[in-house]
């Protein structure tokens, strides 16, 4: 948890004092867990929580959290529990728009605040939620119409921030933005939040803060720029223990499949995890490495539900000894890599059933 607050210090070095800075905790805060990563958060002061949906935020509720939490996609039919959790809801589209305006007005007496906030979103380029640049002018109109709502920012994002061969693509989005906020925001008397950046944003395009950021994987403790990876720490590891050591003779195989083949005499290692623990099954057959007493033992076989396999032939262990799924030897990028996809889908694919443990010192 230390390395977590220090990633959200680094990346606060980057910003102007006066920028302000939503964490995205969606998806379980990227896999790490609900709580204890939000208390931590809002102990140190920052100035709004992100998530995906309704449930999230109202999860977030529950468990005490009380700093302004923003939801990305609030579905229509969840706007009661928005109300009732006080969560301030991104509005992108004119349908989601109307039906947000008519509850309000059908429900005023359930309203925790009056005005009521709402976020808008922008479409520059992303394609996927947020307003038509040309729809801005009626939203504002349709807004100001309505004096129990107010809107506390517009945001957009960006689709390519960490990929050089479109910077051209993101400084349009940037400029895009601007200009549309801009307009956007003078049709208010009130002044207006605007944020654009996410944690590659915040890295290779400093001058586009606007008021705000959206910190997301970095604080997590990953970057694809090779200097920023450098300043970042680690924050998780997946560690396992040895269910089982056995020996085995030379022909026998081992798992489903028999698609491990011992050509000669082996130690085998079974390993209380599957996939359904988040396990990619493609990491079968020696596609993984895990470590076992300071040195690389490979799956053998394929990998099953609950259970895998490690030769641990030559490599001093037994029954009960930790196991390095993932970690400073065995990297999560570089199992994004095996993989072909990206150190987000490790971190939020692995199962809530294992366990999740915090430790800050
Ligand atoms: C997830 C998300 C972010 C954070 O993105 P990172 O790449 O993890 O920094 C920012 N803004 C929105 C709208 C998001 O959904």
């Amino acid at each position: 948890m230390r390395n977590l607050e220090s990633n959200l210090n680094y990346f606060k070095s980057l910003l102007q004092p006066s920028t302000k800075i939503m964490v995205m905790v969606k998806a379980y805060s990227y896999g790490m867990g609900t709580f204890e990563i939000a208390n931590l958060l809002e102990k140190n002061n920052v100035d709004y929580l992100g998530v995906a949906n309704t449930f999230e935020g109202a999860e977030l509720r529950n468990v005490g959290i009380g700093l302004p939490i923003m939801v990305m996609n609030p579905e229509v039919e969840s706007f009661d529990l928005v109300i009732k959790h006080q969560l301030n809801p991104v509005i992108f589209s004119l349908k989601s728009l109307n039906v947000f305006l008519k509850y309000i007005e059908t429900n005023q007496h359930l309203l925790p605040i009056k005005p009521y906030p709402i976020n808008i979103k922008i479409e520059t380029g992303m394609n996927r939620l947020g307003f038509n640049i040309r729809d801005l002018e009626k939203v504002a109109e349709e807004i100001k119409s309505h004096p129990l709502v107010f809107v506390e920012s517009v945001f957009s994002h960006l689709s390519a921030a960490d990929e050089s061969q479109f910077d051209d693509f993101t400084n349009q989005q940037i400029q895009l933005f601007h200009q549309s906020a801009k307009k956007f925001c003078s049709t208010f008397d009130y002044p207006i939040l605007k944020h654009l950046l996410n944690s590659h944003g915040i890295v290779r395009f400093n001058n586009a803060q606007f008021d705000m950021v959206r910190l997301g994987i970095g604080i997590y403790g990953f970057s694809s720029d090779k200097e920023t990876q450098q300043n970042l720490l680690p924050v998780s590891t997946l560690t396992s223990k040895i269910s089982q050591f056995k020996t085995i003779p030379k022909g026998d195989t081992v798992g489903y499949g028999r698609a491990g083949k011992a050509t000669k005499e082996l130690s085998i290692a079974t390993i209380p995890l599957g996939y359904a623990d988040g396990l990619n099954r493609r990491l079968s057959n020696g596609n993984w490495s895990m470590m076992v007493n300071g040195k690389k033992a490979p799956i053998i076989g394929n990998i099953c539900m609950d259970m895998l396999m490690l030769d641990v032939t030559g490599i001093e262990c037994k029954a009960g000894d930790n196991v390095v799924v993932f970690g400073k030897d065995n990297t999560i990028v570089e199992m994004a890599e095996k993989l072909e996809t990206i150190p987000y889908e490790i971190l939020t694919t692995i199962s809530p059933r294992v366990n999740r443990i915090f430790s800050y010192n």
